[in-house]
């Protein structure tokens, strides 16, 4: 069932978070703060071209926003902006948008739909978006702290 696939996801991305630490010669960064759960964490990119190269992200939060960092970071690494741009959206209706009309289109959103476990506790999507709003400052460049207010 979607809560047992919801709790296992999570636990084990928050147990051994993928694409987690520091990186040196990231292009660009930001930092992300939801005081609700008082979620921090940091995101850092490498653009080639107009695909993003690498990710990676570090900070100190709850499971779920530790887990969704760390999902972010699998599904979007070598994708392209554009795909980026259009996994950051899917992955928002999946959340915030109308329950009945959402509908994972494709494999990387599938994997993501555990996440919609979360959007009837507003506290928690607030957590789960966290990294991805993050991510989003970090590519517009802005080196002031992403908050979820
Ligand atoms: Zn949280």
């Amino acid at each position: 069932m979607l809560e047992d696939l919801y709790q296992e996801v999570i636990l084990d991305h928050n147990r051994s978070p993928r694409n987690f630490g520091r990186m040196e010669n990231a292009d660009h960064h930001a930092d992300g703060h939801n005081p609700l759960c008082g979620d921090r964490v940091t995101i850092y990119l490498k653009i080639q071209g107009d695909a993003l190269a690498d990710i990676r992200f570090e900070g100190s939060g709850c499971a779920i926003s530790k887990a969704s960092a760390s999902m972010m970071t699998e599904s979007l690494k070598g994708k392209s902006l554009a795909e980026v741009e259009r996994i950051f959206t899917g992955f928002h209706e999946l959340l915030t948008g109308e329950p009945k009309k959402v509908k994972p289109q494709d494999d990387l959103l599938r994997k993501l739909v555990v996440f919609s476990g979360v959007r009837v506790f507003p506290v928690r999507v607030k957590c789960a978006t966290l990294p991805w709003h993050t991510m989003r400052a970090a590519l517009e460049n802005h080196h002031e702290t992403a908050t979820t207010e």
